[in-house]
C-alpha cells in the first residue's frame, strides 16, 4: 500500500478545509470499503482525513420524517426505533447487507459512496474505464482505456442503463431502499451546502464511468433525510444472491405498496444489482395507481421497469430473475 498522511477532523468545516488543503486527499469514515481499495492499489490517496469523530451520527425527527447523520453506523440505524417504525424498509435493507461486524463499522455516508464490486475494477492488472478513465466525455479526444467486463465474465453486471464504457452495478442494499423512500442527501463543501434528491445522486456511467455520483470530490455528506413518514401500507426488501448471507445482490427489490379494497393507491419499486444506480421509474409506479393489486398488474409493471434491458454474455438470467423478484416483492406487500 502506498504511504499516506493522516489527519483527524473534529468539525465538518475543518474536514472540508483539510481535504482541500492537499490534492489527492480522501475522507475516511468506517474504512470498510476504502481501506480494501487502498490495499488493492485501486485508490491511492496521499492523505486520509478521518471524519469518524464528527458529530454527525444522530438520528432525529425532521419535517415529519427523519434526519440520519452521515456518520451513523449501519447497525445503529437498523436498530433505531424511529427508523423501524417509520421506515422499516431501510432497516430491512441495511440488515440484508454485509455482516454484523461490517455493519457496526460502516456509516451511512460511506455506504452511499461504496464502489462497485466489479472484479475487474478491483484487479489493477485488468483494463477498467472506471479505475483508469479516459478523458472527460466533453473532450473530443476521449479514448476509453478499456473494460475487462465487456467481453469478460460479466455474470454480476448491469442489464439496464449501462454504456459502452462500463457495465458495473451499484452494490449497495441501502441505496435501493433510499431510492424507494425518496431520500435527500445533504452535503456541504467549500461553496456551501446543498440538498441532492437520491434519484439524482447516483449516475449512469455514460462516457464518464469514473464518476459514481454527482458529489464533488471536496464535498462532505452530512446527513440523509427521509422526508415523509412511510407509515401507511407495507414495505419489503427482497435480496436475491448466491449465498443466504454475506453476499452482494444479484438482483434486489425495495417495494412499498398502499392498497385499499384490493386497489393500489400508492406504489414504490426500486431495483438493485441491475444498474450503475438504483433503478426506479416513477412513471411506471404511477401507471399502477387505481389498478387491482394482482399478479397481472405486478407483471405488467415489472416488464415496464425492465423494458430496454440489455444483457451481456453471462447475465441474461437477470432479466427473468428481476421480473420474478419484482412480482414476488409486490405480492408480499399486497397480502
Ligand atoms: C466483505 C464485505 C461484504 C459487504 N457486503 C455488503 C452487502 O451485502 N451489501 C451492501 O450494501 N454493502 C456491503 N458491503 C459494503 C459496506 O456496506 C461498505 O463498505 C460500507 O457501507 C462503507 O461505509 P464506510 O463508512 O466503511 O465507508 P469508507 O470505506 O470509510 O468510505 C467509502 C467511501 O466513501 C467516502 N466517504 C465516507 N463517508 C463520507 C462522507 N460523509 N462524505 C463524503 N465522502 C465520504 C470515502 O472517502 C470513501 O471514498 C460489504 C463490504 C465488505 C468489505
Ligand atoms: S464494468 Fe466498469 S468497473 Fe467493471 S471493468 Fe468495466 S469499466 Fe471497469
Amino acid at each position: 500500500m502506498k504511504s499516506f498522511s493522516y489527519a483527524q477532523a473534529t468539525k465538518p468545516a475543518d474536514a472540508v478545509q483539510l481535504l482541500g488543503a492537499q490534492p489527492q486527499s480522501k475522507f475516511i469514515a468506517g474504512g470498510t470499503n476504502l481501506v480494501d481499495l487502498m490495499k488493492y492499489a485501486v485508490e491511492n490517496p496521499d492523505r486520509l482525513v478521518d471524519i469518524s469523530h464528527l458529530d454527525l451520527a444522530k438520528i432525529e425527527p425532521a419535517n415529519g420524517g427523519l434526519r440520519i447523520g452521515a456518520l451513523a453506523r449501519n447497525s445503529d440505524v437498523a436498530a433505531n426505533a424511529l427508523v423501524q417504525k417509520q421506515f422499516p424498509l431501510l432497516a430491512e435493507a441495511l440488515l440484508a447487507g454485509a455482516s454484523p461486524q461490517l455493519r457496526n463499522m460502516a456509516t451511512m455516508g460511506g455506504n452511499l459512496l461504496q464502489r462497485t464490486r466489479c472484479n475487474y475494477f478491483y484487479d489493477v492488472s485488468q483494463p477498467c474505464n472506471k479505475r483508469t478513465p479516459g478523458r472527460d466525455a466533453g473532450d473530443a479526444a476521449f479514448r476509453p482505456t478499456g473494460c475487462g467486463a465487456i467481453g469478460g465474465y460479466n455474470r454480476i453486471h448491469a442489464i439496464l442503463g449501462s454504456s459502452e464504457s462500463c457495465i458495473a452495478t451499484n452494490p449497495s442494499d441501502m441505496n435501493v431502499a433510499l431510492a424507494a423512500l425518496d431520500a435527500v442527501v445533504q452535503v456541504t463543501g467549500p461553496n456551501g451546502s446543498r440538498s441532492i434528491p437520491i434519484l439524482e445522486f447516483h449516475r449512469l456511467p455514460g462516457t464518464t464511468p469514473q464518476r459514481d455520483t454527482v458529489l464533488e470530490d471536496n464535498e462532505l455528506i452530512t446527513a440523509i433525510d427521509l422526508p415523509t413518514s412511510a407509515v401507511g401500507g407495507k414495505s419489503h426488501y427482497l435480496k436475491v444472491r448466491d449465498r443466504a448471507s454475506y453476499a452482494f445482490a444479484l438482483v434486489s427489490v425495495a417495494a412499498r405498496l398502499v392498497t385499499q379494497n384490493g386497489m393500489i393507491r400508492e406504489a414504490r419499486i426500486a431495483l438493485g444489482g441491475v444498474a450503475h444506480k438504483p433503478w426506479r421509474l416513477p412513471v411506471v409506479e404511477q401507471t399502477m395507481v387505481g389498478k387491482p393489486a394482482t399478479e397481472a398488474t405486478f407483471r405488467t409493471a415489472a416488464q415496464a421497469l425492465l423494458a430496454g434491458a440489455k444483457p451481456h454474455e453471462h447475465n441474461a438470467f437477470k432479466i427473468q430473475l428481476a421480473e420474478n423478484a419484482i412480482i414476488r416483492a409486490l405480492q408480499t406487500v399486497s397480502s
